[in-house]
C-alpha cells in the first residue's frame, strides 16, 4: 500500500516520501508508536517507495511513492520481493539472534533485484539481548544500498545502544475523522457506523477493524440461526423467541484487554441500530436462499462460504415466501427509521417469515 493510501500520520507519510525523493534517508529507523495503528504498513509503504519501479512523484512537495501495481509494488505487498524483509517474533516470542544474523549476512550484498535491501523488524523489542547486539554492529557500519526499520510500540525495551543509532519517527494515535475515511473507503463499512467505530477504537486502526469484523460475524450468525429455525414455519410462541433474539445483545467473551478502554456498556450498538443490521443481514440471506433455489453457483451468493446452510433453508422457503419476507423486512426497516420500538418492529416481522 503506498504512502497515499495510509490511513492516518500525514506529516510522517510527507516527511518519509520526501526523504526517500531526496535520498536523504537515514540508513536505520526507529518507527515507534501505539499499536495498531500502522507503523509497520508505513514501513512497507517505504519499502515500496523506495524499489517501486513506477514512482509517482510531485515536485511541489518533493516526494517520493510507490504506484501500488508495478511488480515490485505487487511483489513486496506479498511479502515475495526478495530484497525487501519482515522479521516478526518467533512462537515464544523472541527474535532470535540466528534470524538477525542471518538477515545482517544479506545485508551486505547489494539488493538482488530492487534498489533498496530493507529489513524491518516488527515488535524489535522482542529481539533478544544477544540479537541487538548482533544489529547493533550493523546499526553502527551501515551499508549504503540497505535500510533497517525497528517497528515498535516498546522504544524503551531497546538497548539505548541501539535506539541511539536509529532516528525516531513517532506516530501518534490516529484522528477520529481519518479512520472513519479509512474504514469506508478501504473496508466498505458504511459511513454511519464507520464513524461510531472510529469514535470507540480510540485512535487505534486495528481496534476499530477488529471490532467492525467480529459484530458483523455475529449479526450474520444471529440473522442465519433466526432464518434457519423459521424454516418449518413455527408456531408464534417460538417465533416470540425468535424476536427477542433479534434485539438482544450477545455476550462477547474474551475481549476483556480493549474493553477497558472503551467507554461504559461497550461498542455494543443500541437496540434500534442492532436490529437493523440483522434484518439486513437477513435480507441478504433471503436473496441468497433465492439464489440457491435458482441454482446459483457458491462464488455468486453474498454468503458463498455458508453454501450448506443455505441448501438446508432453501426448501423451505419457496420463491413466495422468500418475496413475501423481502417485503416484510423491508417494511420493517422503514417502521425502526420511524422511531417505532424496536421490540415491536422484531415481534411484527417475526410473524411475517
Ligand atoms: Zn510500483
Amino acid at each position: 500500500m503506498p504512502f497515499r493510501d495510509i490511513v492516518g500520520h500525514s506529516q510522517v507519510r510527507a516527511l518519509l516520501a520526501r526523504a526517500v525523493r531526496q535520498e536523504t534517508l537515514p540508513p536505520s529507523l526507529l518507527f515507534a508508536g501505539p499499536d495498531g495503528i500502522g507503523k509497520r504498513m508505513t514501513a512497507m509503504a517505504l519499502a515500496q517507495a523506495l524499489n517501486c519501479l513506477e514512482p509517482v512523484e510531485e515536485s511541489a512537495s518533493e516526494s517520493r511513492d510507490a504506484c501500488g501495481r508495478c511488480r515490485a509494488c505487487t511483489r513486496i505487498e506479498r511479502g515475495l520481493h526478495s530484497d525487501v524483509r519482515v522479521l516478526m517474533p518467533n512462537d515464544r516470542g523472541a527474535i532470535a539472534v540466528d534470524t538477525v544474523r542471518e538477515v545482517i549476512d544479506s545485508a551486505n550484498y547489494r539488493p538482488f533485484e530492487g534498489r533498496r535491501r530493507v529489513i524491518i523488524v516488527d515488535e524489535a523489542e522482542a529481539m533478544t539481548e544477544a540479537a541487538q547486539n548482533a544489529l547493533l554492529k550493523t546499526l553502527e557500519e551501515p551499508t549504503p544500498s540497505s535500510v533497517f526499520v525497528l517497528v515498535t510500540s516498546r522504544p524503551d525495551m531497546l538497548r539505548p545502544t541501539v535506539r541511539s543509532r536509529c532516528p525516531r519517527v513517532r506516530f501518534g494515535l490516529i484522528d477520529t475523522e481519518d479512520m472513519a475515511r479509512g474504514l469506508t473507503k478501504w473496508h466498505g463499512i458504511p459511513e454511519p457506523r464507520a464513524r461510531r467505530a472510529a469514535a470507540m477504537a480510540g485512535g487505534c486502526f486495528a481496534r476499530a477493524l477488529g471490532d467492525e469484523s467480529d459484530e458483523a460475524t455475529e449479526t450474520r450468525a444471529v440473522a442465519a440461526d433466526v432464518l434457519r429455525r423459521l424454516v418449518r414455519a413455527p408456531a408464534p410462541r417460538l417465533r416470540l423467541e425468535l424476536a427477542q433474539r433479534l434485539v438482544a445483545r450477545a455476550e462477547r467473551q474474551g475481549r476483556a484487554p480493549s474493553r477497558a478502554l472503551r467507554p461504559p456498556g461497550g461498542s455494543a450498538a443500541p437496540e434500534r441500530e442492532l436490529l437493523g443490521r440483522r434484518l439486513e443481514a437477513l435480507s441478504v440471506l433471503l436473496r441468497d436462499v433465492g439464489a440457491v433455489a435458482s441454482h446459483a453457483t457458491p462464488q455468486r451468493l453474498a454468503n458463498g462460504d455458508m453454501a450448506a446452510l443455505l441448501e438446508e433453508i432453501a426448501p423451505g422457503f419457496d420463491v413466495h415466501r422468500v418475496v413475501r419476507a423481502y417485503g416484510a423486512i423491508d417494511q420493517a426497516l422503514v417502521a425502526l427509521d420511524r422511531n417505532v420500538s424496536p421490540k415491536t418492529v422484531a415481534d411484527w416481522v417475526l410473524m411475517q417469515l
